[in-house]
């Protein structure tokens, strides 16, 4: 019998994740990506992959890419108060890992590597501009391809989802924007940092002990900042953060703007939408790609169940039932994650409520211990 073929178009983390972690089903896939012949600055960002993801992902990794991977056991909350910055809070569970940090392009070269010895997938380089949703078809190289599923994982600029879907979001223009970039030092620092600094949060990532990368998200008023002035902004800070004597050096900053942005419509006859294409959280948790993840894996459950029916992927309802299994926890953790953003938001008439909720934070361990699940495995597991 003839393999069911799907296609996923975009080479961001989302696609080559899909490529890879479908590609053990019983399919063929083409994975379209646009990277190879368009010059793109590149991704300088780095991801924080929580405990149960990357145990997830080890069934798709070897042990020579494991060493790309920075684990790391606890994680530091700061306050900032009149230039001085107080700690609040500790995240550790006996010793075992909390996350593994890498650096996306790392990521995505390791994904990619792998995709290209999948004998199920074919990689296309093509800047996709059609797609018809009536009969799932996709022009490629000028030639009219028919799939049984598509999968749009485009990221958030694309407005291809808007054209083909409609546009019916839950948003909230939070008017920030994330700066970051990778830190070399002359200190020590192993584990993850989050100071919440009056600007905005600032998190430390670190790669290894000699390089971090800093994901900084500010108010919009900081986007008429020249480069150079975000440079010396955080360099300043980090010198006050560290300790004045630590050497530092910076690259130059990339810039993402921040919204909470949730499309209400996740899928259209065979189409579907993963990835930044169909929510934004605020990088304030780490936690947009680890729920992209678990969508995924969800949609390889669903898909593989289908599948060993001998069932069509072509017109059926598993694509409905699997956007209306993950919608409500996305949406929940967006919201829940725009609140801590805003709680902790620099506001002269909140300040001493925040201080008082602050102080004995810390004590309370059933909140660390759910706080630490949700972000490990989700809100419903
Ligand atoms: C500053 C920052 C820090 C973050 N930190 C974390 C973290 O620590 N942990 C975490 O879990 N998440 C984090 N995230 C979120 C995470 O980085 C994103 O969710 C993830 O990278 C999204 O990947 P994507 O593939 O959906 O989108 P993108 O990376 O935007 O990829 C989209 C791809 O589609 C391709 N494409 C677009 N249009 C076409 C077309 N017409 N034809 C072919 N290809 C096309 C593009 O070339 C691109 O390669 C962070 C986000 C930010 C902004």
């Amino acid at each position: 019998m003839k393999k069911q073929k799907i296609c996923i178009i975009g080479d961001g983390l989302t696609g080559l994740a899909t490529a890879l972690i479908l590609s053990k089903l019983d399919i063929e896939i083409n994975l379209i990506r646009k990277s190879k012949i368009i010059k793109k600055s590149g991704d300088n960002r780095t991801t924080a992959i929580s405990e149960s993801n990357y145990s997830f992902l080890l069934g798709y990794l070897n042990n020579t890419d494991l060493k790309a991977f920075w684990s790391c056991k606890n994680i530091d909350l700061y306050h900032e108060k009149l230039s001085q910055y107080y700690h609040f809070m500790n995240f550790s569970n006996n010793e075992k890992n909390l996350m593994h940090i890498i650096k996306n392009e790392k990521l995505k070269k390791i994904f990619l590597e792998k995709l290209k010895k999948q004998k199920n997938i074919k990689i296309i380089n093509e800047e996709i501009k059609k797609i018809n949703i009536n009969d799932s078809s996709v022009l490629i190289k000028n030639k009219k391809v028919i799939f049984d599923l598509i999968i749009l994982c485009l990221g958030s600029k694309s407005k291809i989802v808007e054209k083909l879907i409609g546009k019916r979001f839950i948003n909230d223009d939070l008017k920030e924007i994330a700066f970051t970039s990778l830190v070399k030092h002359d200190s020590i620092i192993a584990e993850p940092k989050q100071y919440f600094l009056k600007e905005g949060p600032l998190a430390i990532l670190p790669l290894n002990k000699k390089i971090f990368s800093y994901v900084w998200s500010m108010n919009e008023s900081y986007r008429s900042y020249k480069k150079d002035e975000i440079k010396n902004l955080v360099y300043s800070k980090l010198k006050n953060i560290l300790n004045s004597k630590t050497k530092i050096i910076l690259e130059e900053p990339m810039s993402f703007p921040i919204s909470f942005k949730f499309n209400v419509n996740l899928s259209k006859k065979n189409l579907l939408v993963l990835g930044d294409g169909s929510y934004n959280v605020h990088p304030i948790a780490g936690q947009g790609f680890n729920l992209i993840l678990r969508d995924i894996k969800k949609l390889f459950d669903f898909m593989n169940n289908h599948l060993s029916l001998g069932l069509q992927i072509k017109d059926s309802l598993f694509i409905k039932k699997f956007v209306n299994s993950r919608k409500p926890e996305n949406l929940l953790f967006g919201l829940g994650i725009n609140f801590t953003n805003k709680f902790f938001m620099h506001n002269k008439s909140t300040s001493l409520l925040k201080e008082i909720i602050l102080k004995d934070l810390n004590k309370f361990e059933f909140l660390k211990k759910l706080s630490l699940k949700i972000s490990d495995k989700g809100i419903f597991q």
